[in-house]
């Protein structure tokens, strides 16, 4: 392996951290350990993960990793105007343009490194398109560790970092907790890729308000993803970027115990609260544009922050309708809606008004609902809120209702980082220090679909490689 081979040569090595084992930390290990070894470069990669080996993974192992491709070796040509638009412009286009421009040769990279990769219907929406690589995060995940491994990169679990070590300005090393003892691992330079703060709950109550820290997570292993890296750079000048109030939510079913047990049928019905009232237009546009305000509102504004999606037998005609289900347990079902209320702990009077409203309202025709994209199938102007979308009467026995709450994926606040990954201080990058992956902040408003593990990955890689040629560059002034 390249570290003792270089010892017998004679050089000394040099000594590159990673932080984190998710797509980001393991596309950084591996990335750095092959251009290592191309360059003949004597670097010894280390990777500490927080978790211990059999719960490692965060957030990247449980996601199915859709990445905004229109297939492996192309990108849509309207890739950068959709970042923009996702941001209301507040994005940094440089960092957006170095994502567009390497995600093909990253899907490429792993290609090479045996992943394969299909295109899947999203959801139940038509489009824009999206690949997957077969196996999901999991497959993702095995399949880099595997690599970097083979590349001689060491993984240790069980160690959370704690600080940075900097001295004379460049970062010179980690301090890490591992089982009640702290230790000072030297190195010339490091790589956070830590998540976001998610499972952080002082963090959450302090930027998203009275409830933050309550908030479900959508990956129980996201549970180590308490903005460590973040406080740890902030510590040493790095500045932050991305909406500190912005986090990407979805709807999940509380009795499921599958991790991550979305259901994200509701556009095709309706949602009521506790106190069986409409609060939101479930119809307002594709799931995934409005899953993050729908979980926020629920989380934040709704009674006992809990909801419940009620629709009928058609949801079972919709073709593929399973695939926005990932709840195991079944709705609950009742040939009568008022049975259905007693059900789910409703008052009936007050929850047959409402759906006697909705349907009063749904007056469009029914023939034109197509759940694969905005079919215009709106409510009449009198229904408040409004049903913009898929509004057909619910009236076809047996009622389903599913209850839901808002869990969170990840937040967006974060790193500032530039095209190179390089973290960013008041007066340019932070020696030595580079970062990737939901650490880093850069999103604002609305999380881009399905672009976070596509970023990961490809600012993970770039990052392995400018911490190489940084080593090299030291190297050469040694
Ligand atoms: C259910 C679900 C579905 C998703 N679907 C998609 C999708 O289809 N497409 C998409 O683009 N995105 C999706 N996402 C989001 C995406 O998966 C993540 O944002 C992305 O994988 C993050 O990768 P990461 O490497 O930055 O972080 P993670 O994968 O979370 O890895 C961070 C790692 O750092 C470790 N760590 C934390 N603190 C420390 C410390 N102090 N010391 C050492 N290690 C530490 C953690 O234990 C963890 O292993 C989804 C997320 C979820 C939960």
């Amino acid at each position: 392996m390249l570290p003792s081979e270089d010892r017998h040569a004679g050089k000394a090595s040099r000594q590159l951290l990673v932080v984190g084992q998710g797509a980001a930390g393991l596309a950084a290990a591996l990335a750095a350990a092959e251009t290592a070894r191309r360059h003949g470069l004597p670097v010894e990669v280390t990777l500490v993960e927080k978790a211990p080996e059999e719960s490692a993974g965060g957030n990247t192992l449980w996601s199915p990793s859709y990445m905004r491709l229109d297939a492996p070796d192309r990108i849509a040509p309207e890739f950068e105007d959709d970042m923009r638009r996702a941001s209301n412009g507040r994005g940094d286009e440089l960092y957006f343009h170095a994502l567009a421009n390497n995600a093909t040769a990253t899907v490429g990279w792993l290609a090479a490194h045996g992943l394969e990769f299909c295109s899947p219907g999203y959801y139940l929406s038509a489009g824009p398109k999206r690949i997957q690589p077969v196996g999901g995060g999991c497959a993702l995940v095995s399949a880099l560790l595997r690599a970097a491994r083979r590349h001689g990169v060491v993984v240790q679990y069980g160690r959370a970092a704690q600080r940075l070590v900097v001295e004379n300005g460049r970062v010179n090393g980690l301090v890490v907790a591992s089982g009640g003892a702290m230790e000072t691992i030297l190195a010339d330079a490091v790589i956070l890729a830590t998540g976001g703060f998610q499972a952080n709950r002082d963090m959450m109550h302090k930027h998203f308000g009275p409830g933050g820290q309550n908030m479900r997570l959508l990956a129980p292993r996201a549970r180590h993803n308490t903005g460590d890296g973040i406080r740890m750079a902030i510590e040493h000048g790095a500045r932050i970027s991305g909406d500190w109030n912005g986090m990407h939510a979805e709807p999940v079913d509380p009795r499921g115990e599958n991790p991550a047990a979305v259901v994200l049928v509701y556009p095709y019905g309706i949602v009521v609260d506790q106190n069986g009232r409409r609060f939101f237009d479930e119809g307002g546009g594709l799931v995934h544009e409005t899953w993050e305000w729908f979980a926020r509102t629920v989380h934040f504004e709704t009674p006992g922050a809990r909801a419940c999606a009620i629709l009928d037998s058609r949801l079972f005609d919709i073709a593929g309708f399973e695939r926005a289900i990932r709840s195991e347990v079944p709705p609950h079902r009742a040939e009568t809606l008022g049975e259905l209320a007693r059900l789910i702990g409703l008052d009936p009077s007050r929850f047959t008004e409402t759906v006697a409203s909705y349907n009063a309202a749904a007056t469009g025709d029914p023939s034109r609902f197509d759940a694969t994209r905005c079919d215009g199938l709106a409510a009449s102007r009198a229904l408040h809120p409004p049903k913009s979308n898929w509004a057909r009467p619910i009236a076809k026995p047996p009622f389903l209702a599913y209850p839901l709450v808002g869990a969170i994926a990840y937040t967006f606040g974060g790193l500032a980082t530039n095209a190179k990954a390089e973290v960013l201080g008041n007066d340019g990058p932070l020696p030595g220090l580079f970062a990737a992956g939901e650490i880093t902040g850069h999103f604002y408003g609305t999380a881009p679909n399905a672009v976070s593990v596509l970023r990961a990955l490809v600012f993970g890689r770039i990052a392995g490689v400018e911490a190489i040629s940084y080593l090299q560059r030291g190297q050469s002034h040694a």
